[in-house]
């Protein structure tokens, strides 16, 4: 469904992914594991259209994605859940819901995909006329999922859900992920959590230094002794 073939990116005259190839097969949930720094983000940014790449390609679907628009990435059906989850603070909930939605003008069907969101995260429901800025971490963390559903993507990018969340949080959102997954989309997301990740995911891929180190289904990692000892706290 989605392949990417030997990716090179730079920030200036830094070389930030080199030559990262990697596949995320329809219906699968695949996590791209990695430490800070690791080009993690970078390779999110890229497949949704943010950041340009210098060489390789982004097959989609059957066809290069690498020169066109973030906005028209997104009509494509793929979806990107920024790190640091990004709401809209003095928008209500709902207006933030409704913002995911920015590409569509089928009204009737917008007001059901709302409906769908609300009944897979009923916190927020409960408030859907605060401002998020008020929301805690874990439900602002909703509110961006949420919201990039609206879009009604194919594939879901997400950028370290878990992040900044308590444990019983982040359990919490991993099962929606599993929940969104069963529901039909396809799920690529990023993690430092590799512990947490790899028992939602399919197939993992570690990225060091702009590189992929490993590949593998992600029982097999959890019982690598390298990726033990420098992923999963020893
Ligand atoms: P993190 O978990 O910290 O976000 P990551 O694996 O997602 O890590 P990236 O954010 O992709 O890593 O960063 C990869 C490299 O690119 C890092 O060395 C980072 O300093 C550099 N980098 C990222 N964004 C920029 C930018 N806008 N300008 C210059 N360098 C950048």
């Amino acid at each position: 469904m989605l392949e990417l073939h030997n990716l090179n990116v730079y920030y200036g005259a830094i070389h930030v992914l080199k030559d990262v190839s990697l596949k995320v097969n329809k219906g699968e949930i695949v996590t791209l594991i990695g430490s800070n720094g690791a080009g993690k983000t970078t390779t999110l940014r890229t497949i949704s259209g943010i950041k340009k790449l210098k060489s390789g390609s982004i097959e989609y679907d059957g066809r290069d994605i690498s020169k066109y628009s973030a906005s028209d990435i997104v009509k494509m059906g793929i979806s990107h859940v920024p790190e640091g989850r990004r709401v809209f603070s003095t928008m209500s909930v709902l207006e933030n819901i409704e913002m995911g939605a920015f590409t569509r003008t089928d009204k009737p069907q917008i007001k059901k995909d709302m409906d769908k969101v609300f009944s897979l995260f009923p916190k927020l429901y409960e408030r859907k006329n605060q401002y998020a800025g008020n929301l805690s971490g874990g439900e602002q963390q909703m509110l961006s999922i949420g919201r990039a559903l609206l879009s009604r993507p194919n594939i879901l990018l997400l950028d370290e859900p878990s992040m900044g969340l308590a444990p019983i949080i982040v359990k919490e959102i991993f099962s929606i992920i599993q929940d969104i997954n069963e529901n039909g989309t396809t799920i690529l997301l990023v993690e430092q959590n590799a512990n947490m990740a790899l028992k939602y995911t399919n197939r993992a891929y570690i990225i060091r230094n702009g590189v992929i180190d490993m590949e593998g289904d992600a029982a097999s990692l959890l019982n690598d002794e390298k990726v033990k000892k420098a992923y999963l706290g020893g």
